[in-house]
């Protein structure tokens, strides 16, 4: 199973993502993560993507898809995968749809949790005081937010025209919200 998981900052895509992870055996490929150990390793890819990172901007395109195009070939990706955080741009998720086409692949589901934007910006706030993370700071939410909402957003569009989209209320508890997810994607 390859699947899409979509949704604004602090929607719980990463929580999610860990549970999909195990239920159904998938490579869990957060970009976000990725760029982290790039950092952290102090790669040339890690030095390029810091300066968007710290103020939240998006990395740009072809870093990202010379990134994923490059890992979704490894082998450990042969018995699915879920991308998460990725794509967050349409000529991103145009160039990940050319990418699975050279392959012979294709797409099963882009599954997107929505919720309150008041909520998430209060979920994500409670986040940066535990994880520390420099771009959970509410200046740098509120732009990635808005960052969302003009670039990610229409990704949305792109995959419902597919007939690949699913729309999950992502307010509730985690294991409500993972039924949610099981029940789409088993159907
Ligand atoms: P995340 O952990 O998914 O919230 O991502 C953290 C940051 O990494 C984002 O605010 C972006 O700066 C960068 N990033 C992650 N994925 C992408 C992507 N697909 N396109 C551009 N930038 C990304």
């Amino acid at each position: 199973m390859r699947i899409v998981l979509m949704g604004p900052p602090g929607a719980g895509k990463g929580t999610q993502a860990a549970l999909l992870e195990n239920k159904y055996n998938l490579i869990h490929l957060s970009t976000g993560e990725i760029l982290r150990k790039e950092i952290k390793e102090d790669s040339s890819l890690g030095h390029q993507a810091k300066t968007f990172m710290d103020k939240g901007q998006l990395v740009p395109d072809t870093l990202l898809l010379e990134m994923m195009e490059r890992r979704l070939k490894n082998p450990d990706c042969d018995g699915g995968y879920l991308l998460d955080g990725f794509p967050r741009t349409i000529p991103q998720a145009e160039g990940l749809a050319v990418s699975l086409d050279k392959l012979d692949l294709s797409l099963d589901y882009a599954i997107s949790l929505f919720a309150d934007e008041l909520e998430l910006v209060y979920r994500l706030v409670l986040r940066g005081k535990n994880s520390g993370r420099s771009d959970d700071t509410p200046d740098v939410i509120r732009d990635r937010q808005r960052i969302y909402w003009e670039h990610t957003a229409p990704v949305l569009g792109f995959y419902r025209s597919k007939g690949l989209l699913k729309e999950i209320d992502g307010i509730g508890s985690i294991d409500e919200v993972f039924n949610r997810i099981v029940d789409v994607v088993e159907k």
